[in-house]
């Protein structure tokens, strides 16, 4: 038996793959899939948790990996009214025509995505996402350049790895980079044996207590590589 399994839950977008203009060309590289198969022969288990749908996620990642798409929302099908529902208010609602400005509904929320909006024009997004909030009953969902509204009934990040690390005694490391992500390492500080790395960004993040900073998408795979090494040392050292 493998003495140190570690349990990697691991964010998709900007953490094992840069944050694209174009979302559907964000792609995982070689390099860093070469190094999620070394986690996984070195006997480690590594879960991807994204909001992205699971045809996209499926085809980047190597066998053995698992992944959670759509938040971790399966039964995604009980929910199709909800997020049709809320599509209708918010289309209600009057969105800004705003250039670089999106609206998408995807399985289990409705999107906002603002990555190419100029910086002039953010105020009267805001204002707009005021709204939205205060009209509706939803969960908000912070990423990188992009709010999501989900219907109440969704599973947000920190209830899926609360609930995924229950079924799991070893140690766990959680690697992210927005808010989301920090809502969902929140909810892991107290348990023992778990680590959590947030990816730095440029814009203003809230770095909760205890945890540890890595740089871009190369920072998060030296630190796997760090990790693969470290635990096969000590490995050896346990069979030996
Ligand atoms: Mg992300």
């Amino acid at each position: 038996m493998n003495p140190t399994r570690i349990l990697f839950l691991l964010d998709f977008d900007g953490t094992l793959a840069p944050i694209r203009r174009n979302p559907a060309r964000a792609q995982l590289s070689k390099k860093t899939r070469a190094t999620l198969v070394r986690l996984l022969q070195a006997g480690h288990r590594v879960d991807i948790l994204s909001a992205r749908p699971r045809a996209f996620l499926q085809n980047q990642f190597p066998s053995g990996v698992r992944i959670h798409a759509d938040r971790g929302n399966s039964r995604t099908q009980a929910h199709r009214k909800d997020v049709q529902h809320l599509f209708t208010v918010i289309q209600r609602l009057r969105p800004p025509a705003l250039f670089g400005f999106g609206i998408k509904k995807t399985r289990i929320s409705v999107e906002l995505h603002y990555r190419n909006v100029s910086r002039a024009q953010l105020p009267a997004l805001r204002r707009f996402i005021a709204r939205v909030t205060a009209a509706l009953g939803v969960q908000k969902a912070v990423g990188r350049k992009v709010i999501a509204f989900l219907p109440v009934r969704i599973q947000d990040k920190a209830a899926h790895v609360r609930q995924l690390v229950k079924q799991w005694s070893g140690p766990v490391y959680f690697f992210g980079d927005d808010d989301s992500d920090a809502a969902a390492m929140r909810a892991l500080r107290k348990r023992p044996h778990t680590r959590c790395f947030l990816v730095a960004t440029n814009e203003r993040q809230k770095t909760p207590r205890g945890i540890r900073i890595v740089r871009g998408v190369s920072g998060v795979r030296r630190e796997l590589q760090k990790i693969i090494a470290q635990t096969k040392k000590a490995n050896q050292r346990g069979s030996s």
